[in-house]
């Protein structure tokens, strides 16, 4: 894959890193990512990702634009209110960088839906505020074996974790919330969250996807970060594999 004159000087700042460099970006500009939910966390990834030259981005939200989600999504404008969610996230991709190949899916995703939409991509970028839907796609990508990056955000506290459990020493996203289907997803539809918090949580969600599809410094699978914006701390646990995972490990699903 190689880089257009417009693409060298529009990634410069990338290219001149040593970790990422010419090849860095080329991979980048070969990566298909798939991000389901153009939220809190959904919509400032897009942004960093459409910026940094993604090959392809499949945008998956069949929300629409709610007054009061202008408080932390910043990819949408006040003229937005009423619109697909999807399809303005696209519209703004191909004004950041008309290099992506954008495609908007304005559906609610499935488990049974979820494997197909998996299906050729390189990495999934999960910023649902749904369980049942982070359970879907989180056993769909591990089915598929596509690194999984998973943040969400509620009121001052946001996480963000990278899941490749079909490896030995990796834990998968049920590794780490187990799988109680009834359990309380960390959401921010119904709770309170700061808003620019959630601007931090979903760059970072776009950092780990850069990070996934063109490696650099350590690996990240296997740890979780949880940022306390109450404290202002940051903290990075190791996450374990299960071994009794019944995705991932010797257990088997309910
Ligand atoms: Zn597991």
């Amino acid at each position: 894959m190689t880089l257009s004159d417009e693409e060298l000087e529009r990634y410069a700042r990338h290219i001149v890193l040593r970790e990422i460099g010419g090849a860095g970006q080329a991979r980048l500009k070969a990566a298909r990512v798939l991000v389901i939910g153009a939220g809190g966390i959904g919509a400032p990834a897009i942004q960093y990702l459409a910026a940094a030259g993604l090959g392809a981005l499949t945008i998956v939200d069949d929300d629409r634009v709610d007054r009061s989600n202008l408080q932390r999504q910043v990819l949408f404008t006040t003229a937005d209110v009423g619109a697909g969610k999807a399809e303005t996230a696209a519209a703004r991709v191909a004004g950041i960088n008309p290099n992506v190949a954008v495609t908007a899916h304005a559906q609610r995703l499935t488990a049974a839906e979820a494997p197909a939409l998996i299906a050729g991509h390189d990495v999934v970028l999960d910023g649902t505020d749904n369980f049942a839907t982070r359970l879907a796609v989180a056993d769909a990508a591990l089915a598929a074996r596509v690194p999984l990056v998973s943040s969400a955000v509620a009121e001052f506290e946001g996480q963000l974790g990278t899941f490749r459990g079909w490896e030995a020493e990796k834990p998968c996203y049920r590794c780490f919330v187990g799988t109680d289907p009834e359990r309380e997803g960390v959401s921010c539809s119904e709770q309170g969250v700061l808003g620019a918090l959630t601007g931090i949580l979903g760059s970072l969600a776009a950092l780990e996807v850069i990070r996934a599809v063109a490696p650099f410094g350590e690996d990240s699978a296997g740890k979780l970060l949880l940022v306390d914006a109450l404290g202002l701390r940051f903290r990075t646990l190791h996450l374990p594999k299960d071994t009794g995972c019944p995705a991932c490990g010797t257990g088997t699903l309910r």
